[in-house]
Formats: C-alpha cells, sequence, structure tokens
C-alpha cells in the first residue's frame, strides 16, 4: 500500500511516517531525508540542492523524481510506501502516479496534518533548540519562506487528491500519541472500505 503523508514543514510528517514505518510494512520515503544524505556525503547532488535547500526553496521536480524512481526500484519498497515530503508539486504528484502505474500499483490514500501556520514557527524554533541548530533551514525566516512555498506550490495537491476521493485530513496539533491514533482511524476505514490493506 502506497500513501502520503501531507503537510506543510514542521507538521510533524517525519514523526508520524517514522511510527507508520514501525507499525506496518511500509517504508518511509523522505525526499527531504534522501536530500540531506546527498548534501552530507558531498555528491554533486547535493551540491547541487544545497543552497536551494537552504533557502526554502524547492529543487527541481526531475531531482526529486528522479531520487524516487531510483528508491521504488529497491525491494523494501514491494510492500509499499510512506511517502513524506513528496510529492510538492502538480508535476510530482503526476510524476508519482506514472512512476506507480508503470509498476501496476497507486496512491491509496493521502493523509493530511492540518496546522497552524504560526504554531509551526514556534514549533521549528523549539526543533531548532532542541537539536542544536543542525538543520539550515530550521529558522524562523526560512520557515516562513517554506511555508509561502508550501501554499503557492503544495497545498494546491490537496484539490488533486481531494477530487479523486484519495484524501483525508487529521488535526496535526494534536498531541503525537493522538496524531497517530486519527491516522490509524483513517487508515482502519480504508481497509474496511475495502482501499486496501493498512492495518495488520
Ligand atoms: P523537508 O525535510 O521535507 O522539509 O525538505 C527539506 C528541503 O528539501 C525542502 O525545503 C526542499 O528544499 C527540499 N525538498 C524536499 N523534498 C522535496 C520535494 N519533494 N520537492 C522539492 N524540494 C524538496
Amino acid at each position: 500500500m502506497n500513501l502520503i503523508l501531507f503537510g506543510p514543514p514542521g507538521a510533524g510528517k517525519g514523526t508520524q511516517a517514522k511510527i507508520l514505518q514501525d507499525e506496518h510494512a511500509l517504508v518511509q520515503l523522505s525526499t527531504g531525508d534522501m536530500l540531506r544524505a546527498a548534501v552530507a556525503a558531498g555528491t554533486e547532488l547535493g551540491k547541487k540542492c544545497k543552497a536551494i535547500m537552504d533557502s526554502g526553496d524547492l529543487v527541481p521536480d526531475e531531482v526529486v523524481v528522479g531520487i524516487i524512481a531510483e528508491r521504488l526500484e529497491k525491494p523494501d519498497c514491494a510492500q509499499g510506501a510512506v511517502f513524506d515530503g513528496f510529492p510538492r508539486t502538480v508535476g510530482q504528484a503526476q510524476a508519482l502516479d506514472t512512476m506507480l502505474a508503470s509498476k501496476g500499483k497507486k496512491i491509496d490514500g493521502v493523509v493530511e496534518l492540518k496546522v497552524n501556520d504560526e504554531i509551526l514557527v514556534g514549533r521549528i524554533v523549539q526543533r531548532n533548540q532542541e537539536t542544536g541548530g543542525t538543520r539550515a533551514d530550521d529558522n524562523p525566516e526560512t520557515l516562513r519562506k517554506r511555508l509561502v512555498v508550501y501554499h503557492q506550490n503544495t497545498a494546491p495537491l490537496l484539490d488533486f487528491y481531494a477530487k479523486a476521493g484519495k484524501l483525508k485530513s487529521v488535526d496535526g496539533m494534536a498531541p503525537i500519541p493522538q496524531v497517530s491514533q486519527e491516522i490509524q482511524t483513517v487508515l482502519k476505514g480504508w481497509t474496511e472500505a475495502g482501499g486496501g490493506r493498512f492495518v495488520r
């Protein structure tokens, strides 16, 4: 089963994707993590993307689509994946549909973590303090830029998936265990509706 966790930066997608990975046979596919690994490894791709990421902009669609295409070929993705931070543009979403369709697969559902932008900025400041500021894009200025980019480029995808009948929203401002519980309820609903076996 293939699932997308959707929401602005700092909404808790990564945290919830890891929980889903641990509880279900779903691999977390975070393009942000993959790009940061490329930057840390000093690869050509990493060098190309670092400045864009630090500024809070999106890296080009073909870069992330290429990364995901390569990753989906790995055997651990056979049981399905939780996409975290991808797709972020309509072009990426269309490319993802095409990639999955070529494997006889599809996006089975999209869960939006609904959050308040101002509270998000506060959370990022806290994350920055807790991690000692290891992420160059985890500061209030860049986050505001990333939120603008989210609303301009990524939020329109909500409509794309709503029209496809695949979108469910949960309260991303709730405590982490409660958000997890709400996501479980959504997955259970999809399972019962025959949309796929999300719950073991
Ligand atoms: P994230 O950790 O998902 O917030 O991603 C960190 C940064 O990596 C983003 O601000 C973008 O610069 C870049 N990035 C990650 N995923 C994507 C994507 N799907 N499309 C374009 N840029 C991305």
